[in-house]
C-alpha cells in the first residue's frame, strides 16, 4: 500500500477543506496552542513509519491517556475491573454527571471521564508509584524515553477543573472511589498531561493492533481477550457520544483527546495518529476525523 502518497494526498485535501472546529479553551493552558498545527502519522505491520505534516511535535494526549492506564488495570486484575466500571457506550459527552446517579456511582464506560478517574483510583491500589510507573510503561510503548508530563497543563486543569472535582466527589459517595479526590484527580491530571507526537502515538498502540504483544520486546502484555475487548471499548466508547459516527464513517477502534489527538487502528495492519487541535463540537478533533475517513475509504480497511 502506497501509505506515504495517501498520507501526502489527505493532508493536502483536508487542508483545504474550512475547519469550523474550535481549540479546547477550558484548559486555558491548552488555549495557547497553535490552532492551525496539523500532522498524520502511520506505522504498518513491518514498523515502517509515514508521516506528514507536524507528526514529530508532541502535543497534549489527554483522554487518549486513558486506554493505557485502563489496559494497565485490566492485565492487573483482569474481570475483575467490571465490577467497578461498565462497557457500554455512554451517549453523553466526555465530562457529563447526568448517568452517574441512575447508576450509583458505576460509570458507564472507562473512556469517559467519570471511568478513567475510577481507573486512576484503581491505579493507586496496584502501583506504587504509579505516575513513574505510567510514564514509565508509555516510554517503553513508544520506544521515546523523552516522552513526559507537562506539569503546567497538569496545573491549569486543577485549577479549573470544577467538573472533575465534582464527578470523583460524587462517585465517592457512592463508596466507588477509595482515595482521597485530591490524589486521584492529581494522578488522572499527570496521565493527561502527558505530551505526544503523532509519530510516539502510533508506535504506542501498536500493542492493540498486535494482539496485545508489545513489537518491540515481543512480550505478551494483554491477553488475546483482553486486547479484543480494549479494541471493543475503542470502538464503542473512544469518541463519547460521537462514537456511533466515527463508526460509521471510518470504522476502526480508537481514541480522541481535546489536545486534538486521534489514534485509531486496524488490527494486524497498522495504527494511525492524526492532531489537529480545532475539535468539533462533541471534542473531537474536525481535521483528525475528516483525515481518517478519508484514510479508510481510500484504503479500504474499515474493520466493517
Ligand atoms: N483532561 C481532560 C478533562 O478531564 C480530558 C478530556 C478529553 O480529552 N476528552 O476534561
Amino acid at each position: 500500500m502506497p501509505y506515504q502518497d495517501i498520507l501526502d494526498g489527505i493532508y493536502n485535501e483536508v487542508f483545504q477543506i474550512e475547519n469550523t472546529g474550535k481549540v479546547a479553551d477550558y484548559i486555558p493552558e491548552l488555549a495557547k496552542i497553535d490552532e492551525n498545527k496539523y500532522g498524520i502519522a502511520l506505522i504498518d505491520k513491518h514498523q515502517n513509519v509515514f508521516s506528514k505534516g507536524d507528526a514529530l511535535e508532541s502535543f497534549s494526549i489527554q483522554s487518549i491517556s486513558k486506554v493505557i492506564t485502563t489496559s494497565l488495570i485490566f492485565s492487573k486484575i483482569g474481570n475483575d475491573l467490571w465490577k467497578r466500571v461498565g462497557y457500554e457506550p455512554s451517549g453523553n459527552a466526555f465530562n457529563s454527571l447526568i448517568q452517574l446517579e441512575y447508576e450509583k456511582g458505576i460509570p458507564r464506560n472507562p473512556f469517559i471521564n467519570a471511568g478513567a478517574l475510577v481507573i486512576a483510583d484503581l491505579m493507586l491500589d496496584h502501583f506504587e508509584n504509579p505516575k513513574e510507573y505510567f510514564l514509565e510503561f508509555v516510554r517503553e510503548l513508544s520506544e521515546n524515553p523523552t516522552i513526559n508530563y507537562n506539569q503546567k497543563v497538569v496545573q491549569s486543569e486543577l485549577e479549573n477543573g470544577y467538573r472533575n472535582a465534582a464527578l470523583v466527589n460524587f462517585i465517592k459517595s457512592f463508596d466507588n472511589i477509595k482515595h482521597q479526590p485530591e490524589e486521584v484527580l492529581d494522578f488522572y491530571y499527570h496521565q493527561c498531561s502527558v505530551e505526544m507526537s503523532c509519530v510516539d502515538l502510533a508506535k504506542c498502540f501498536q500493542v492493540f493492533a498486535n494482539n496485545g504483544i508489545i513489537p518491540k520486546s515481543n512480550s505478551k502484555f494483554l491477553t488475546s481477550s483482553q486486547c479484543k475487548r480494549m479494541n471493543a471499548l475503542m470502538q464503542m466508547c473512544g469518541f463519547y457520544d460521537q462514537a456511533g459516527e466515527f463508526t460509521f464513517k471510518v470504522g476502526l477502534p480508537g481514541k480522541s483527546g481535546v489536545g486534538g489527538g486521534v489514534v485509531a487502528i486496524f488490527p494486524n495492519q497498522y495504527t494511525v495518529a492524526v492532531w489537529s487541535p480545532k475539535l468539533n463540537k462533541k471534542g473531537n478533533s474536525f481535521y483528525g476525523l475528516e483525515s481518517l475517513e478519508r484514510l479508510t475509504t481510500i484504503t479500504e480497511t474499515s474493520i466493517f
